[in-house]
């Protein structure tokens, strides 16, 4: 998300063993509606989408407020905070920062820019892959950046063309046409609400309806919270502007292959979000069934890793027979393990997070299903958990297959030397995470599970083909691998 994403910054930054989403993005265009509260409770339901930061700007028509800080969304706003964000129009954020030098104030959004006597709040999900490029040239024609963020210089150019064009719209679509990457924004004017996709569809964004209002979000569940009713996806390449005069549409930039992001499915989205007319919830657990039959194995119970794991353990069991249990608790409010930087802290994260139930899974043989395996070492200390709290086999059932190459789009994954699916042969990686045995579910269904064709998503962690070009500067940063077996 940041610009350090994109240079060496990124390498050095500590990450943790999994990847980790950027973004959660909100808008509600609805007068008479109290704006900023369904705002503050969209970010709720989408704060599994980022920790560090969490923001809502609102606008009456005449003056744009925002309020912003680090943070959890209700450690950043209080009641009182709400009662001054008074208008029809919001939008908010929350974020996650992939590098230390991200938790600056300055990188939190809504990102707030003046257009003349117009002042916009944009707030953005994804990661552009032409940042540098962009920076640099825009900084040749004087162009001042306050953050480290892509989305300053997505604000900056939609600044630049709208008074060019002399029109928002315009603006954006010319902004649209230079920047590249994945991006699932919202912008507000003090009067009107945009928000507009990149022409693949890397990152979700849908529209609902409330009432007389509008509402986006990145996923459904943000929709669900506040009673508004899910109307579409916001089509890869598409803006619309909600206003005064309603909903009005555009196909901005032309779209290309449709490109969701697969890990939206494994992991990322909440399992209640639904995703290409699929809940998340289902398409985890068919994967559970499909990895049944692929990867069977006699046991005497399955346990899945919470929260992603727990619906593939429940179809791993419906289609085994093998019965579904416990296992393994979660403290729920502990936060992620990014909060504890160092490697000696991490090597507590596990059991900060996940408690074993000593007397469910004692004496027994365990098949455990999880989403991902990225580095490994998280896997390593859950198989090493699970045999302390009496487990006598540990079967892992990984619902995607090996991590192989880096995210450029917005996710927060290691170099590529640092995925263990890279550098490892199936065979190496169960030795390492110490389990009995391990197997992955394939490609093939994986995507089955989702009912959508193979087509329609990036599937790029798994099999390297990048659907929008990485710049051999970025890819240079990420990639280090001669070639990969
Ligand atoms: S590379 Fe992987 S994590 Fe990144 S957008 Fe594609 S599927 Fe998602």
């Amino acid at each position: 998300m940041s610009e350090a994403d994109l240079t060496n910054d990124w390498i050095l930054a500590e990450t943790p063993d999994r990847p980790e989403e950027a973004c959660g993005v909100f808008g509600a265009y609805a007068p008479g509606e109290d704006v900023a509260r369904l705002t503050y409770f969209g970010l709720h339901a989408l704060q599994h989408r980022g920790q560090e930061s969490a923001g809502i700007a609102v606008a009456d028509g005449h003056t744009l407020t925002v309020n912003k800080d680090l943070g959890l969304v209700p450690q950043v706003f209080k009641e009182s905070d709400l009662t001054t964000l008074v208008g029809h129009v919001a939008i908010g954020h929350t974020r996650y920062s992939t590098t230390g030098s991200s938790s600056r104030w300055e990188n939190a959004q809504p990102m707030v820019s003046s257009i003349g006597p117009t002042t916009i709040a944009l707030a953005h999900n994804g990661n552009l892959v032409n940042t540098v490029d962009l920076r640099d040239k825009m900084k040749g024609k004087g162009f001042r950046f306050r953050s480290t963020t892509d989305s300053e210089v997505i604000a900056s150019l939609v600044d630049y063309f709208t008074q060019q064009e002399n029109s928002m719209r315009a603006g954006i679509r010319e902004t649209m046409k230079r920047i590249s990457g994945a991006y699932a924004v919202v912008l507000m004017s003090e009067e009107a609400l945009y928000a507009f996709r990149d022409p693949y569809g890397v990152r979700p964004l849908v529209l609902g309806r409330l009432g007389e209002g509008w509402v986006v979000a990145s996923e459904t569940c943000g929709l669900d919270i506040i009673g508004a009713k899910y109307v579409r996806d916001i089509a890869p390449g598409e803006m619309v502007k909600i206003g005064s005069e309603g909903l009005e549409s555009q196909q901005a930039v032309p779209a290309q292959k449709p490109s969701l992001c697969m890990f939206e499915f494994i992991y990322f989205a909440r399992p209640d979000s639904v995703m290409y007319d699929c809940t998340l919830y289902e398409a985890r657990s068919r994967m559970g069934e499909a990895m049944a039959r692929s990867a069977p194995v006699e046991a005497d119970m399955v346990i899945g890793v919470p929260d992603s794991g727990v619906p593939a353990a429940v179809g791993f069991a419906r289609e085994s027979g093998i019965p579904f249990g416990e296992g393994l608790v979660k403290n729920r409010y502990v936060g992620r393990t990014f909060i504890s930087p160092t490697e000696s802290l991490r090597q507590q994260g596990i059991r900060l997070k996940l408690n074993p139930l000593r007397h469910v899974i004692e004496g027994k043989r365990l098949i455990v299903t999880d989403d991902s395996i990225v580095r490994g070492n998280t896997s390593r200390k859950l198989v090493a958990l699970l045999r302390d709290a009496g487990a006598v086999e540990v079967h892992m059932r990984i619902t995607s297959p090996p991590v192989k190459w880096p995210c450029f789009y917005g996710i927060d994954t290691d170099t590529q030397e640092q995925l263990i699916g890279a550098v490892k042969t199936v065979e190496e990686v169960r030795e390492f995470i110490g389990a009995d045995s391990l197997a992955y579910l394939s490609i093939e269904d994986m995507v089955a599970a989702t009912g959508a064709p193979h087509e329609d998503y990036c599937l790029a962690c798994f099999n390297g083909d990048y659907p929008v070009d990485i710049p051999d500067s970025v890819k240079a940063g990420k990639l280090s691998l001669e070639s990969i077996g």
